[in-house]
């Protein structure tokens, strides 16, 4: 039986990787019955609505979606989609793994980091308004919970346990923001006493910043919370390769959504330049969550193979020699099919 999965295309460069995603997912033997949904610019332009419940109900059936980049108007405008879909299914732990592959130039080798990002609280649930009708000033309020930290920090022990990591680091300002950040990390401390086998230590997010850039590789696994794993995660891209090549994953307890880390790329969009390996990773992970962990690999694979030959990759990471997004789709797949 085909898996039946949402599939949001997105827009900008998001509906050249999705495509790419889908032949790649083809090209592992595993079938799927894609429910093609539009959200956001294209919908708006469709539908008048950026969310159309009809997006919601097929997640909602289907459990498991896969998601191009959908872009967020920058102050005015409809408010992001991405935030709305992991409220609407209380996606908490936003998973965006950055690990280093042979064949990419990077600062740094060997660098293998997880993030865990809290996914639904803080200052990027959205809950800000001016205080008067001439915008004179503005408030954003960011509520931290108790079961809100609770839950994601308890995710990535969990998660460590499972794939025996050995240390977490918990990111915080509780220096400054003493009651919000003060919660999660003194809820993030009395969760990892239940973990005594897992190194636990805990950086203020402006040290963590700067340790991250001169040793990434005294971290392991990073938790913490919305807006500062917003910003750190494209920091742990950077340390391996850039933003065409990292995966996330939101994960909540009846719904999965992955996409890849990076936005629309309106820059590049329609130019056939953009890497597809950041969505066509996190259709690893996805196929990974589902349990297909053969052809998750057999992805995992490919891509790493292509990247280490170095002959058939887009522009970002090789301006002087390059290829499009259909031939180093076309490559990743040949090397799937190699592999049988
Ligand atoms: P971006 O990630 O779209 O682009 C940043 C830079 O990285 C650009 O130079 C772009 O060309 C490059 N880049 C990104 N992905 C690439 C790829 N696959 N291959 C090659 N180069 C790539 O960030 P931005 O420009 O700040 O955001 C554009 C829009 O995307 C905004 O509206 C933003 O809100 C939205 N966004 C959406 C998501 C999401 O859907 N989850 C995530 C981040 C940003």
């Amino acid at each position: 039986m085909p898996y039946a999965i949402t599939l949001i295309p997105g827009d900008g460069i998001g509906p050249s990787i999705s495509e790419a995603a889908q032949e790649i997912i083809a090209a592992t033997g595993v079938e799927v019955k894609w429910d093609v949904q539009e959200a956001g610019i294209p919908a708006l332009a469709k539908y008048k609505d950026p969310l159309p419940q009809s997006v919601i109900d097929s997640i909602a059936k289907n459990k498991v979606a896969l998601k191009g980049p959908l872009t967020t108007p920058v102050g005015s405008g409809f408010r992001s989609i991405n935030v709305a879909l992991r409220k609407e299914f209380d996606l908490y732990i936003n998973l965006r793994p950055a690990r280093s592959m042979a064949g990419l130039k990077s600062h740094f080798s060997d660098v293998d980091l997880i993030i865990f990002r809290e996914n639904t609280e803080e200052f990027y649930a959205g809950i800000e308004h001016y205080i008067d009708s001439k915008k004179s000033a503005a408030e954003t309020i960011g509520v931290v919970t108790r079961a809100g930290s609770d839950r994601i920090v308890r995710a990535a022990f969990e998660y460590a346990r499972k794939h025996k990591r050995k240390k977490i680091t918990i990111v915080h300002k509780a220096n400054i923001l003493k009651y919000t950040s003060g919660l999660f990390l003194d809820v993030a401390k009395e969760v990892a006493q239940e973990y005594p086998e897992i190194e636990c230590n805990d950086r203020i997010i402006d040290n963590m910043a700067m340790q991250l850039v001169m040793n990434p590789h005294q971290f392991d696994i990073i938790v913490t919370t919305n807006l500062f794993g917003d910003i750190l995660s494209d920091l742990c891209s950077g340390l391996v390769g850039g933003l065409g090549l990292a995966p996330g994953a939101n994960i909540g307890y009846d719904a999965a959504i992955f996409e890849a880390v990076h936005g629309s790329a309106p820059d590049i969009a329609g130019k056939n330049l953009a890497n597809p390996c950041a969505l066509t990773l996190a259709a690893a992970m996805m196929l990974d969550h589902l349990g297909e962990l053969g052809a998750a690999s057999k992805i995992q694979r490919a891509v790493a193979d292509v990247l280490k030959e170095g002959k058939m990759v887009t522009r970002d990471l090789n301006p002087e020699k390059y290829v499009g997004t259909t031939e180093m789709t076309d490559t990743i797949i040949d090397h799937i099919k190699s592999y049988d």
